[in-house]
């Protein structure tokens, strides 16, 4: 340990202050280092000698006293001892940590500075996993939280999106470009972005280059949109309300609009063959033009459909925006660069369309899965003859298959990875980010052309090879763009990629702060990780923190809109506490009991019928949770019930006894709810009853009439089997008048039931409604909307639920989100 004077003893070690990771401008890790393995490698080196010195130090003791006896040896231990207070000072403040260690003569003692050192260490360790998660992959999705306020843009190195080392390679560093003063596209949008808790509906209403004709839901859509009565509300659920009202066009509005063409497209046999590999031009003598302006944008179009070939790419923004931005297009022909400002253009893009799904026209794009769904989310461009290179590296076995492999192999360039995680919002366009932007298709037709050759060459002149990569390119051009929907097991989905496990009480804050960042994004049109990083939301479901300012405390830095709404965040958490705790241990009916109560909430008990429960019994010495859990989900699926916000309130929960021994309760909390449902049913045909009478004094509405009939489906389901409860929860969609806000209060702590009123009914609210109401009275037509046709995929049924979030209420179709995982980011 080399000593030196107090203050200066830090250089080239840390700085002061600030602990945002994301500071760095230099290409050097630190100064003086080159890289991590340097800095880690001094780092091991200092920290060893350091030990083996303080070994070598007189000990504790007699030894000790003695050598404190000499001035000399006194005065160094106090310098010496002030010194590393103040390092370690200084790495806690790096670290955001509490960190007075610093003035000797305030602490009473050593247990305190240990006590600090040991919180100091944790805070450490644990945003040293989160990063090491992130790295892994596990938090891909997330970017880092900007604290707001103006700071020029800069270029940051970020940990979460090195590339993983190919083989035998390094791992690569992207940079960040993050501009934190960008007005957001948004508001000048022409029309509104949809982050309403409903299926996507593709935007097309003009279909060139058709086989069969666009349905006229699609087509009649721009006239609908002047209907006086849609205007307060987004286009797309317009058009929604508007199908819901004439029950028509429900298979042509989940549709892929071009599926016809595409199932009928055969690749012509001149693609099939061998191809004349035409070299790129190079990138000095290419024109390159910026289209911004409508004019220019029909230009572009005009060539492009003269063309057998030109190449596709996309940039995209996602953590400024709920849904994500497309932000640029990129489009190169044998003869030219093209960038368009599609954030300028997002409305007029679709007469792209006429190249886009020309079929004498071949489209090539690398990896264009998420840019088959941005193209449809954005601007309702759809893709009919697709080459996909990257299909083409697999195809074709290259050792790697990104972008920047093909450019090197194929064009001996060496691409510049800096900006594809660039803010691609920032207007005007810096050079170096058109440039970056302009590498990503320049060479790709020639890149199409000589894959082809050796995809034939591969199979000595025979077309299979190739055609198989036509084939996965129509695959991909025949996506569809599913639009995040937030149902009541989201947060499962993400709670289980946590590798965390959680008792009862923290799930429910989990599950409650889930619900409030999805809210909160859909309204404010932010992504949830800008709202509530999933890591920061992990930590304060595991703290639950009893104070706002332990809230705050597990955030670093702290998101803008949790400063905002701490008191909110700090009311849900406060909820959560109130559960009574379950602790999940390897004992079966524990983890039943753990299941149903994280599942059902332990209030509510409206959803579980003698059925279940026998299940339950028979089935309690289940060893395995995630078999538990998988056949609970499954059952509980099955007997959903959509109407459980018109069903009495039932105050049975589970036996507080049970966190000291649940197996022995198991039974005992069985039998509650068997009565429960009996006495449930019974409550039940009473508030049916009252409902009735209602019904008939507000007879004008006659969805009010179908609550009565469901009412009784769903109690007559709760007698029978579960067969019967799936049908009746697949039949949600027909009419489920808006519940109150006292009645959608909570699914934790249900009202008293109050029949529907036709006050309820409110035609013009559909931001945060139940659109179910609009399914209109032919309740039996097979026309009725379901989510399910938002895809093929999509099998989960429809359920309402509703939930807490603040003192509103939202209501959501069920269906899968894949928000954040959905995206297996083709290889660069
Ligand atoms: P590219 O096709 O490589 O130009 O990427 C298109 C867009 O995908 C970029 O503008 C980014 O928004 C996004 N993107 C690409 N790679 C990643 C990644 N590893 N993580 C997150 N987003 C990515
Ligand atoms: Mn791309
Ligand atoms: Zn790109």
């Amino acid at each position: 340990m080399a000593s030196s004077n107090d203050n200066k003893s830090t250089e080239g070690g840390f700085q002061d202050g600030n602990s945002d990771p994301n500071d760095e401008e230099t290409n050097e890790l630190c100064p003086g280092f080159k890289d991590v393995d340097a800095f880690v490698k001094y780092g091991l080196g200092a920290v060893l000698s350091a030990t083996k010195a303080s070994a070598g130090l007189p000990q504790a003791g007699d030894d000790y006293d003695f050598y404190r006896s000499f001035p000399g040896f006194q005065e160094f231990c106090e310098s010496q001892g002030d010194k590393l207070l103040h390092l370690m000072s200084q790495i806690m403040q790096h670290h955001g940590c509490r960190s007075h260690m610093r003035d000797r003569n305030k602490l009473t003692g050593l247990e305190e500075r240990f006590d600090l050192v040991v919180d100091s260490n944790d805070t450490i360790l644990e945003r040293a996993g989160i990063l090491l998660d992130e790295a892994d992959g596990v938090n891909r999705s997330q970017q880092p939280v900007m604290p707001a306020g103006f700071q020029p843009p800069k270029i940051v190195v970020s940990s979460w999106n090195r590339k993983g080392s190919g083989s035998g390679s390094r791992p690569e560093t992207f940079r960040l470009l993050h501009a934190k003063n960008v007005a957001r596209p948004q508001l000048k949008f022409k029309e509104k972005v949809d982050n309403s808790n409903t299926p996507f509906i593709p935007k097309i209403f003009i279909k060139p280059n058709a086989t069969k004709p666009l349905p006229s839901y699609f087509t009649n859509k721009q006239i609908r949109k002047e209907r006086p009565e849609d205007l307060d509300v987004p286009a797309a659920l317009a058009d929604f309300i508007h199908q819901q009202r004439t029950q028509e066009h429900v298979e042509d509005m989940f549709a892929h609009p071009y599926q016809y063409e595409l199932d009928h497209f055969t690749t012509p046999e001149n693609l099939l063959s061998k191809p004349e590999v035409q070299m790129y031009k190079p990138m000095a003598e290419t024109k390159c033009s910026f289209i911004d302006t409508l004019e220019d944008l029909v230009a572009l179009n005009e060539k492009l459909c003269k063309l057998s070939e030109f190449a596709v790419d996309l940039e995209h923004h996602s953590y400024r925006s709920f849904l994500g931005l497309t932000c640029l297009m990129q489009i190169s022909t044998r003869e030219e660069d093209f960038i368009i400002d599609t954030l300028e253009l997002r409305s007029e893009m679709y007469i792209l369309n006429e190249a886009f799904t020309d079929p004498a026209t071949v489209k090539v794009f690398h990896g264009a899965d998420s840019d088959i769904e941005w193209l449809q989310k954005d601007f309702g461009l759809y893709v009919v003859n697709l080459f996909d290179t990257h299909q083409a590296s697999r195809a074709l076995n290259l050792a790697r298959h990104s972008l920047d492999h093909l450019l090197k192999h194929f064009c001996n360039v060496d691409s510049d990875k800096r900006y594809q995680l660039a803010d691609w919002r920032i207007r005007p366009l810096p050079d170096e980010m058109v440039q970056y932007a302009r590498t990503d298709t320049h060479y790709l037709l020639y890149i199409y052309d000589s894959m082809r050759a050796q995809l034939l060459e591969f199979h000595h002149g025979q077309p299979g090879l190739l055609q198989s990569v036509w084939n996965k390119s129509k695959d991909i051009s025949l996506k569809k763009y599913l639009k995040p929907i937030f149902t009541e097991e989201s947060y499962l989905e993400l709670q289980r990629k946590q590798k965390k496990s959680f008792n009862t009480q923290q799930l429910t804050a989990f599950r409650l702060l889930f619900a409030w960042r999805d809210k909160l994004a859909r309204q404010e049109d932010e992504s949830t990780g800008y709202v509530l990083p999933t890591h920061m939301m992990s930590k304060i479901s595991e703290e639950l923190p009893k104070e706002p300012q332990g809230i705050i405390a597990c955030c670093n830095p702290v998101p803008p809109l949790v400063r905002q709404q701490v008191n909110e965040l700090h009311l849900l958490v406060q909820q959560a506490r109130e559960m009574p705790l379950l602790k999940v241990s390897k004992d079966g009916c524990q983890q039943w009991a753990y299941v149903l109560s994280v599942l059902f909430g332990p209030h509510d008990t409206s959803r579980i019928s003698a059925a279940f429960l026998k299940e339950l019994e028979t089935k309690s010495d289940q060893t395995s949770l995630s078999v538990a859990h998988m056949k609970a989900s499954r059952i509980i699926e099955s007997f959903e019930n959509p109407f459980r916000m018109y069903l009495p309130p039932s105050d049975v929960h589970i036996n507080k006894n049970a966190k000291f021994d649940p197996s022995s309760k198991i039974f005992e909390i069985s039998k509650r709810w068997k009565l429960q449902s009996i006495e449930q049913q019974h409550k039940e045909l009473e508030a049916k009853r009252k409902a009735k009478e209602e019904a008939k004094e507000q007879a004008k509405k006659e969805s009010l009439q179908n609550v009565a009939t469901v009412r009784q489906q769903a109690a007559d389901s709760l007698k029978g089997g579960g067969k019967k409860r799936e049908r009746v929860a697949s039949e949600v969609g027909e009419s489920t008048p808006k519940p109150s806000k006292k009645l959608m209060k909570s699914a934790d702590k249900p009202q008293k039931t109050e029949p529907p009123s036709q006050e309820s009914f409110t035609p013009f609210d559909y931001s945060q409604s139940d659109l179910s109401v609009f399914a209109g009275t032919k309740s039996k037509s097979n026309t009725q909307f379901d989510p399910n046709r938002q895809a093929p995929d999509f099998k989960k049924k429809v359920f309402i639920c509703s939930l807490i979030s603040g003192n509103r209420s939202m209501s959501y179709m069920a269906g899968k989100s894949e928000r954040g995982f959905r995206h297996n980011w083709p290889k660069r």
